[in-house]
């Protein structure tokens, strides 16, 4: 990336609940970078998975971010009005024979080996065509080459498509596309320079980047922050029941996020006001001093 570039940076949260701990260090942390960089800082709500949505939750993290000082530029972008730049990228994919339709269900596919994280590694049935009376039921990508990239706080990345990704779906089974062909439309056409997001998508990435080129997009540079835990070592969900964070005292919690991300803000910041925070923070931040792990445990209080 030409270090004089502008910057402009994004938090993207998915609205599946309110906030909590973990999504407030990663805003904290993509939105003191970008302001490091006197850059900009967009706001992405990635509500394109509908059945995750959960009622209220937009609203909730809106109001949460204000409240919490964050100030965004310009409007807030939103996956579910965006059907239209990801069918013309589908289209773009499909022109260039990059795509194949895919009748596999998931349980034809329970055998098969694990891809890196976890998910079950496609076994390439219908990449040469669909077998005779198959009906499609996705869009995968054809993995192929090795994607390799400089992680500002995890460090050199390598991954090789076929044998760690395999073949990955954009466009799923329930009519919708997949996260990995909307953020990297999205974060084209917000026109992202950097990425700062938690480390639980680090694994996304190289698929991202070959996605970028696959579509001949720009390759914004990575940072991915350490995701914060439970007491069980469970990245905090929904689904691990995170506390949301409004109950708490606002500057306590952006101290304590700012801790969490290696700062060492003075103890005194905890009682002291939003803005005092921001302006030891503005001041301070440095991702050199962010810890390289991929998680790392929420305070006592915030999980
Ligand atoms: N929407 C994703 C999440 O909330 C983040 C996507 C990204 O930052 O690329 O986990």
């Amino acid at each position: 990336m030409n270090a004089l570039a502008p910057y402009s940076g994004r938090f993207a949260p998915s609205p599946s609940g309110p906030l909590h701990f973990g999504s407030l260090a990663t805003a904290l942390g993509s939105a003191l970078e970008a302001r490091h960089h006197r850059g900009s800082w967009l706001l992405r709500i990635e509500d394109i998975d509908i059945p995750r949505i959960a009622p209220g939750a937009v609203d909730a993290i809106l109001a949460t971010l204000e409240r919490y000082g964050f100030e965004w530029d310009g409007e807030v972008m939103r996956q579910s009005c965006r059907a239209d730049a990801y069918a013309a990228a589908l289209a773009r994919l499909k022109a260039g024979s990059h795509v194949f339709p895919c009748a596999c269900t998931r349980r034809e596919m329970a055998d098969s080996a694990l891809a890196r994280d976890g998910s079950r590694r496609y076994p390439g049935s219908c990449r040469d065509g669909l077998p005779a009376g198959r009906t499609p039921r996705t869009w995968r990508v054809k993995a192929e080459g090795t994607i390799c990239f400089d992680d500002a706080i995890q460090g050199p990345q390598e991954e090789d498509l076929a044998r760690d990704a395999g073949d990955y779906v954009i466009f799923r089974a329930d009519g919708q596309f997949a996260y990995q062909l909307a953020v990297v439309v999205d974060d084209a056409a917000q026109g992202i320079t950097h990425i700062v997001r938690g480390a639980d998508l680090l694994g996304s990435t190289a698929r991202q980047i070959h996605l970028q080129h696959l579509l001949g997009l720009p390759v914004p540079a990575y940072a991915h922050l350490p995701v914060a835990s439970n007491a069980a070592g469970e990245k905090l969900s929904k689904q691990t029941l995170a506390r949301a964070i409004d109950d708490a005292p606002p500057a306590r919690t952006l101290a304590a996020a700012l801790a969490f991300l290696g700062q060492r803000p003075p103890a005194a910041l905890a009682g002291a006001s939003i803005a005092e925070v921001w302006a030891w923070a503005l001041a301070h931040w440095r991702i050199e001093r962010v810890p390289r792990r991929l998680q790392g445990p929420a305070p006592n209080s915030a999980a």
